[in-house]
This record gives C-alpha cells, sequence and structure tokens, in this order.
C-alpha cells in the first residue's frame, strides 16, 4: 500500500509519514501544492491525503483538478479549520472522507484501512432499479464514476429494492467505525447523488424518509 501524503508543516508531515510506515503503509510526502498535484495524477498511489490550506495550490484545488481528470481514486481531506463549511466543500470537491487537525494517526491509519478495503470487495455485478444501473466493478451510477461513499450509498440503495434503508444501516455499512459523528454530512453525499441523478436525466429518485432513511422511487 502506497499513500501520498501532501502537507505543509514539516514536524507534522514527519510524524505522520513515521507513523504511518511503522503501519507498513508507504508514504510518499509533497509539501506543497504543486508537488502535491503532479504526484497525486501520477497514479501511482492507492489513496490520497490531503490537507487543505497548502502553499502554491490548495487542498481543493488539487481535489477538483484530480477528479477533471476522472481519477477516481480515495482522498481523506485534512483541515485545522474543523468548520463544517470547509468540510462539505471537501466532499462537494470529491473527497471520500475528512479528518479534522489534530487527528491521532490511529484515526488516519483506520480511515484509510476503511476506504482500501472497499474496493477490494467489489464484484462483477450490475445493479438496477427502475432507470438506475450501477456497475459495482467500476463504480459506476450509469456510466457516470462516482467516489468510493457515493458508490456505497448508491448501491445499498439500489439492492434493497425501493424499500426504506435505515440512515443508522447506511451509516455503519458506509462509515463503519468511524460513523460516530457522520450523521449530519450523510445528507450531503445524497444531494450530490441527486445531482449526478439528475444531470444524468435520470428518472428514479433518492427519497428522505425524514427520521428514518433513504429510499428510491
Ligand atoms: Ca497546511
Amino acid at each position: 500500500m502506497r499513500i501520498l501524503y501532501v502537507e505543509d508543516e514539516k514536524y507534522l508531515a514527519d510524524a505522520v509519514k513515521h507513523n504511518l510506515e511503522k503501519q507498513g503503509i508507504d508514504v510518499d510526502h509533497a509539501a506543497d501544492g504543486e508537488d502535491g498535484l503532479n504526484k497525486a495524477v501520477s497514479g501511482a498511489y492507492d489513496c490520497i491525503v490531503l490537507d487543505i490550506m497548502l502553499p502554491k495550490l490548495s487542498g481543493i484545488e488539487i481535489l477538483e483538478r484530480v477528479r477533471e481528470r476522472k481519477i477516481n481514486i480515495p482522498v481523506i481531506m485534512l483541515s485545522a479549520l474543523s468548520e463544517v463549511e470547509d468540510k462539505v466543500r471537501g466532499l462537494d470537491s470529491g473527497a471520500d472522507d475528512y479528518l479534522a487537525k489534530p487527528f491521532k494517526t490511529v484515526e488516519l491509519v483506520a480511515r484509510i484501512k476503511a476506504l482500501l478495503r472497499r474496493p477490494a470487495a467489489v464484484t462483477d455485478e450490475v445493479y438496477r432499479y427502475g432507470d438506475l444501473e450501477y456497475d459495482a466493478s467500476q463504480k459506476t451510477l450509469n456510466g457516470e464514476t462516482l467516489t468510493a461513499k457515493e458508490a456505497g450509498i448508491i448501491e445499498e440503495l439500489i439492492k434493497a429494492d425501493g424499500k426504506l434503508v435505515a440512515k443508522e444501516y447506511l451509516l455503519s455499512k458506509i462509515w463503519g467505525e468511524e460513523a460516530f459523528g457522520e450523521e449530519n454530512y450523510i445528507e450531503v453525499y445524497m444531494s450530490r447523488l441527486r445531482k449526478v441523478m439528475k444531470n444524468l436525466g435520470i428518472k428514479t429518485q433518492i427519497k428522505t424518509m425524514r427520521g428514518l432513511g433513504y429510499k428510491l422511487v
């Protein structure tokens, strides 16, 4: 497993790199946004850990450019500004997860492993519901590439075949043990999925059952 870690605070970068390597994770470090972007599009990594506040290019800009190129690598955003706005912006730009600074390395390792576990579980199966077609091996919805969490959510909704999927079930299934504190953000993913579906001209909709969960109609 090789990850790219983009972080301009040298002391933090050295400490995190050291701790990740102790866990058997190879780490390439980039100290600014430009170097980060060049490395990020190289295709050499399993996951990118991206600080938001960086010299030259911000983490958000790197992420946007990576996603523009249809590179579907898992990305975890880091930010000292633990503002909801920041988190939503990161997720909106196509991040798979978000970690507020300061964080414990063990938490970062758990999130990296959680993101990398999912692709290993993919099958060749294609799921359909109404005019939706989700390809689990490509993580595409009607041909459009989704981020890891969006893909996980749509897969669960399609498998439920129009029945209610409880919010708690989705949280534990997609976020696993890291679900704590994520309750408020599931709606962010839902609105992104709805936007994707609308842009694709899909008629099937994700309906929010207030306080219960979600279903396809
Ligand atoms: Ca920084």
